[in-house]
């Protein structure tokens, strides 16, 4: 029974996927969500069998079915990760209409991170749409009696104006001030110890890919070229991944340095 719930979901999640991949090639463009989809290319609308989630791709073999140009690979990439993301939920959350706030939840996050990672910068109609779904969390959490709303809400705002003061203090260099909005939103979507973790996590993670692409930039302006790094790393995906890992496996430094001392609740 639970392969059949992790395959279901797993393709529920590649389609909506699929979805994703239109909103964050179209939003902010002016072009509406709706309409048949087309070859960015030839125009040609494409047909239900050229648009079946990671199959299409790779039976087409990454190409346009009709003028054979390259499609892009994030189609299948952002289809796998979303599916993957929709089978880690339900594994951790298992109570159906639970997880698809959570689906919603990620989804919605995700289309943040890649846009930050394409862009360079955080669309403020989805973050604030996030933001208002987290604080419906601590809200609903305080009237079904289990939640702490002052302490939750407090933590929130705590970590954003952390990311605030990060972003004031370098004028803009290290953060954006649209990650000081995210904060909020994951402040307020995930326990306080959670959220730790997932800071924690996002910098360590972020100063990595950083020297990585630091070290891969200098191998290749040795040979002429090459390799441009482009000092302006987004740091919203390091943010996002890090908020979802932690939510996903509970993930809790402060306990496991502590050695137990601290108890992650939530
Ligand atoms: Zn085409």
């Amino acid at each position: 029974m639970d392969t059949i719930i992790y395959v279901a979901t797993f393709i529920l999640g590649t389609i909506i996927g699929s979805f994703l991949n239109v909103v964050i090639f179209r939003y902010n463009t002016g072009k509406t969500m709706g309409g048949r989809s087309m070859c960015l290319s030839c125009s040609k609308t494409l047909k239900w069998n050229h648009l079946i989630p990671v199959l299409s791709y790779l039976f087409l073999l990454g190409r346009c079915a009709y003028c054979k140009t390259k499609v892009s690979i994030q189609y299948p990439i952002i289809e796998v990760l979303t599916g993957l993301a929709f089978m880690l939920i339900v594994h951790r959350v298992y109570l159906i209409p639970i997880a698809f706030i959570y689906f919603i939840v990620f989804s919605i996050l995700l289309v943040i991170a890649v846009y930050d990672y394409r862009h360079k910068i955080i669309p403020d109609g989805l973050v604030y749409a996030f933001i208002g779904i987290s604080f419906l969390r601590i809200a609903t959490e305080y009237f079904w009696g289990g939640g702490a709303f002052m302490q939750d809400f407090s933590s929130g705002l705590i970590i954003s104006l952390f990311f605030a003061t990060l972003w004031w203090v370098s004028d803009g260099r290290w953060m954006g001030f649209g990650d000081a909005k995210l904060a909020l939103g994951i402040g307020w979507l995930l326990p306080f110890c959670q959220n730790v973790s997932a800071i924690m996590l996002a910098f360590f993670v972020g100063s990595i890919v950083g020297l990585f692409l630091m070290f891969v930039a200098k191998m290749t302006s040795k040979r002429g070229g090459g390799f441009a790094f482009d000092k302006e790393i987004p740091f919203a995906p390091f943010l996002i991944f890090s908020a979802f890992v932690s939510f996903v496996f509970n993930f809790d430094i402060l306990g496991i340095i502590m050695g137990g001392v601290f108890v992650c609740l939530g």
